[in-house]
């Protein structure tokens, strides 16, 4: 055996590795201090390994340097924002980046992007105009309210409503609406943040008409009512409804708010769903400002969207903070979008992805999970591909205590265990997000377009081949 000077003098140097013709394509593509640096990482790695008393027998020609090299960079320069595979059945998949928008939002915002539009001028007049044009005529004629304006969530939604109309003033909400909804976002924060005084009334699971009554007093400014769109409280409750809250209001003077979350543009009725209020009937039932969001049940991009009487629309748009939460020229293209797809309801069950998944038939379901099944059973990997029954959520803190029935595919691999084949998949070429249950691999086709089918088999089959796994 040689000795080990020898084996680590005996090493290429950056040089010949930078020369070697396998190494052509990457020199083109990159950037020459990268390439170097790449270089030395893998010569460092080496000698490491090396000086472990690893056998590197083959892997330390210049030649075979550059083809890691190459590798190397290939997996530094990749973007770290990437598309995934939703297999987890979870339509709103917060950490997933909630609605997949409509190929025609993703269209508009794509030409927004790419160029110049009309987004704050008349073109008819050649004047300045209000960016928000575009979006409020829409949704003033979705949900028959006066007036309507859009900022980029629904959290920021309810500071400007707060700031702009409650500053300084009580807001009265009942104990049982204090939520929280993922993060940061709790009522009682986001109401000192906004300058108004929170007037908590009633008990988490009672509260009465005549609780909010007593509370009002010369210093309130509105009554507010907050969906629990991410928990329910069962048993023994009592909650008012808007049309009592509505006339308790007008009574008084005072504002009805009216955050209903989801921002559901149709009945969820027909999916199977209850007690998901709508915009139009929160304006309907009287609400002076209604909030949701839209990138939940309305299935367009992040935004939350504000709607009800001119006047307080008006005021929510001088306040100074909207300028920080306006929407950005993508976001407005798009979820303008997505609204004009909602003036032919039956089509957007359709044509808007959050709808096509809630509503896909139980019958293309199961068939779907079964061509899955059988591709997924020829892998040489796989030991059994199973159909079976399940129940999926919506996910997104929206109807947490109503699921869906469900057909998946339960993936076992004869060689890789389920979390191991999990993690291959999360990190593959094409990443894929699935569920691990009892040893098996989880797959619900309801969040799968058909049109990933061919990249989920390809991304199975490397996952359960892949030798040694990419850091
Ligand atoms: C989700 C939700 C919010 C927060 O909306 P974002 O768009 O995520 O900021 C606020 N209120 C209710 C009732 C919600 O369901």
């Amino acid at each position: 055996m040689e000795p080990m000077s020898n084996i680590f003098r005996n090493l290429p140097s950056v040089n010949q590795v930078l020369d070697s013709p396998q190494l052509e394509p990457a020199k083109l593509g990159h950037a020459h201090d990268l390439v170097v640096a790449a270089i030395r990482s893998e010569l460092d790695d080496l000698r490491q390994r090396l000086a472990s008393g690893d056998n590197v027998d083959g892997q330390a020609d210049a030649g075979a340097l550059a083809q890691r090299v190459v590798a190397r960079l290939q997996r530094e320069v990749r973007p770290k924002l990437r598309s995934v595979i939703n297999a987890t059945g979870i339509v709103l998949h917060t950490n997933l980046g909630r609605a997949p928008i409509a190929d025609e939002a993703a269209r508009a915002a794509y030409e927004a992007a790419r160029g110049y539009l009309n987004l704050e001028m008349d073109l008819a007049e050649g004047k300045r105009s209000s960016r928000q044009d575009a979006i409020r005529a829409w949704v003033v004629q979705l949900t028959g309210a006066e007036a309507a304006t859009a900022v980029n969530n629904n959290a920021a939604a309810t500071v400007i409503a707060l700031r702009a109309l409650c500053q300084g003033k009580e807001v009265v909400i009942s104990r049982g609406q204090l939520i929280e909804i993922g993060g940061s976002f709790r009522i009682p924060e986001i109401m000192a943040v906004s300058g108004a005084i929170l007037r908590e009334v009633g008990t988490t699971n009672i509260t009465r008409l005549s609780d909010y009554e007593k509370a009002i007093g010369p210093n309130t400014a509105a009554l507010m009512q907050v969906h629990t769109s991410n928990y329910r409280i069962g048993g023994f409750t009592e909650s008012v409804p808007l049309d009592d809250l509505v006339a308790l209001g007008q009574k008084h003077n005072v504002k009805v708010i009216d955050d209903i979350g989801s921002g559901a543009m149709l009945d969820f009725a027909r999916f199977g769903f209850t007690g998901e209020p709508s915009a139009r009937d929160s304006i309907r039932t009287g609400a002076d400002l209604v909030l949701f969001s839209g990138d939940k049940l309305l299935g367009g991009p992040q935004a939350g969207l504000l709607a009800g009487k001119k006047e307080w629309i008006q005021k929510i748009e001088k306040d100074p903070l909207m300028r920080a939460f306006r929407l950005d020229k993508m976001t407005l293209a798009a979820l303008e979008a997505t609204l004009r797809l909602y003036l032919n309801p039956e089509a957007a069950l359709q044509t808007v992805p959050v709808l096509a998944m809630l509503g896909v038939p139980d019958a293309e379901l199961r068939q779907r999970a079964e061509r899955l099944a059988a591709a997924f059973s020829a892998l040489a990997g796989v030991a059994s591909a199973a159909v079976t029954r399940d129940h999926a959520f919506v996910g997104g803190g929206s109807l947490p205590d109503q699921r869906m029935a469900t057909w998946v595919v339960e993936v076992q691999a004869r060689d890789v265990g389920d979390h191991e084949l999990a993690r291959r998949l999360r990190t593959g070429e094409q990443a894929v997000v699935a569920r691990v249950r009892d040893g098996k691999v989880v797959f619900d086709p309801r969040t799968i377009f058909p049109r990933q089918e061919a990249s989920l088999l390809a991304a199975l089959r490397s996952a359960l081949d892949a030798p040694v796994a990419a850091p």
